[in-house]
């Protein structure tokens, strides 16, 4: 009796442990504080209906609106973040990563301009609009979709994401993850970061207007970011719309020698890193 009431009780607490464990992963941030182990007896009050945000105030929000909030402190966790060699140098604000394997420290804040109807990194927004006015003299006018956008609203527009693959079908976990490669949980963006920004054709599908782009973002010191090449490093969905700004060194580097920023940026820790 004793034996099997004690085995229904693990059974139990082990049940309670992945109901939690799931809460976490797919209601909070995946990059919070790790999950937690439960060691002692687990609380009476069984997790599950808080697991799901309701929907209620979800907002039909186009992904591609076009970031207008102010910058502010994020009040979302965030791992401690991990050394790097390259934050050191005097261009290290330019290869700095923001991504779901890399998210932003919490304390991270940034300067910005505005440029071109968004909003961006005030160190490059000189460069941006430049690299906008020269397309525009080209006859290849392009349009920011997005600049800078806060931490909360990355975090909104990752849940929506989210919400809507799990909509269609998708496994809470396999949406958790698949949502983070398109759009990544608050902190893990380059347009968190302030040196992210979507680029289109102004009138929509003008193929001139983007092979514009490919051939001169480098001058500007920008780089297409998520291509499909890039994919193991980046952990994105190639989006051929996002340009990162890395400066000019940096960016004719990247493009002439077909790399990644993970691998320019491993090649500089090396030789110009601590
Ligand atoms: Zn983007």
């Amino acid at each position: 009796m004793k034996r099997n009431s004690r085995a229904a009780n693990s059974v139990a607490m082990a049940v309670l442990a992945v109901a939690a464990v799931w809460a976490l992963r797919t209601g909070l941030d995946r990059w919070s504080a790790p999950p937690p182990v439960a060691k002692e007896p687990a609380a009476t009050a069984a997790p599950t209906a808080t697991a799901l945000p309701a929907p209620v105030q979800a907002q039909p929000q186009p992904a591609v609106a076009a970031a207008t909030a102010a910058p502010s402190p994020t009040p979302l966790p965030s791992p401690t973040a991990t050394p790097d060699p390259v934050a050191a140098l005097p261009e290290g604000w330019m290869l700095r990563l923001a991504k779901p394997d890399c998210p932003l420290p919490a304390d991270f804040t940034v300067e910005l301009a505005p440029v071109a109807g968004g909003i961006f990194d005030a160190r490059a927004a000189g460069e941006l609009e430049r690299m906008l006015a020269d397309a525009k003299a080209a006859g290849c006018e392009l349009r920011l979709v997005c600049g800078y956008r806060d931490n909360q609203r990355q975090q909104n527009l990752y849940e929506q994401k989210k919400r809507q693959l799990e909509a269609e079908g998708m496994a809470p976990a396999r949406a958790a993850a698949e949502a983070a490669r398109w759009t990544p949980p608050g902190g893990c963006s380059e347009h968190n970061l302030g040196l992210g920004a979507d680029l289109l054709p102004a009138d929509g599908m003008d193929a001139d207007a983007l092979a514009w782009l490919e051939a001169h973002a480098a001058e500007y010191g920008f780089i297409q970011r998520y291509t499909e090449s890039c994919q193991a490093h980046t952990g994105m969905a190639p989006m051929s719309w996002h340009y990162r700004y890395v400066g000019a060194t940096a960016a004719a580097a990247i493009t002439e020698q077909g790399v990644c920023l993970e691998e320019y940026r491993e090649d500089l820790g090396q030789y110009g890193g601590q």
